[in-house]
């Protein structure tokens, strides 16, 4: 019988290569072939075997990225060599990360795959921060949310707009640095007060994090004064942010 491999979707969690799951850790010693991007902390690597293969398909100098379809076809293939294959992917694998898609591509061409979750830089950089997504007092519910967003031009973005304005407590907008004069403007737009206080975070959990806070009004000019706050970067909006001044730790 020939073996058969196994395409493992890991989480490497937001920066902190300690904030690795349990499980994704052991994948990751098991595995023949290891495939990384970007924001996976390279320190990981050092659990890989000496004789894995790595395989990097993230940005490149020349802004080059392996196309979606090419890393889909790349661990199928690896796995129906019969290898222990590892996607390893910064944050969660299904939280903007596009394991959906790999996961689909593998389902349909009976590659048996595993996902296992990671902790998402948009709750794992604020609670380094000192905030707490959620809180019984300063929030009860919680968003996650590209940055790419539409400016609004369509009916349904429109109305996706107007829901976080005025109906979710806390928003997480992930690759959101270089919309954020537009994500302020929208929100406010929609009826959110200007007083809101919103934090920026970047490189969130790592020894280089970076945070900055205001409002919704005053945010935008706050990020301008501080080159540092730059990708990758969550954007936060909501009450709980003024928690941080109680409980901020990790940057003291
Ligand atoms: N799957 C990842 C998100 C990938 S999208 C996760 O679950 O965290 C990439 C975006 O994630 C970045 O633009 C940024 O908004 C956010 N991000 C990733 N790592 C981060 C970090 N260490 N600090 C702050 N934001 C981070």
């Amino acid at each position: 019988m020939t073996q058969r491999g196994k395409v493992y979707l890991v989480g490497a969690g937001p920066g902190d290569p300690k904030l690795i799951t349990v499980k994704g850790l052991e994948c990751l010693r098991r595995a023949d072939v290891v495939i990384y991007d970007r924001l996976a902390n390279p320190t990981l690597l050092e659990h890989v075997r000496e004789d894995a293969e790595r395989i990097y398909c993230g940005k490149l100098p020349d802004n080059h990225t392996m196309r979606q379809e090419a890393i889909n076809a790349l661990l199928a293939e690896k796995a129906l060599e019969g290898k222990t294959v590892v996607r390893l992917k910064g944050g969660d694998p299904c939280v903007f990360g596009r394991a959906g898609e790999e996961a689909e591509h593998l389902a349909q061409r009976g590659v048996p795959f595993e996902i296992v979750p990671g902790v998402t830089a948009g709750i794992a950089a604020p609670a380094y921060a000192g905030i707490p997504v959620t809180h019984r007092e300063h929030g009860s519910s919680f968003a996650v949310v590209t940055g790419h967003l539409s400016g609004g031009k369509s009916g349904e973005d429109a109305e996706k707009w107007r829901a976080l304005a005025r109906g979710v407590d806390t928003v997480a907008f992930y690759m959101g640095i270089a919309n954020l004069p537009l994500i302020c403007a929208r929100l406010l737009e929609h009826g959110r007060r200007p007083d809101t206080p919103v934090a920026v975070i970047a490189r969130g959990t790592l020894p280089e994090q970076a945070t900055v806070t205001g409002t919704l009004a005053t945010i935008e000019e706050t990020v301008q004064r501080h080159p540092g706050i730059s990708n990758p970067a969550i954007i936060l909006v909501g009450d709980v942010v003024q928690l941080r001044e109680k409980i901020k730790w990790f940057e003291e």
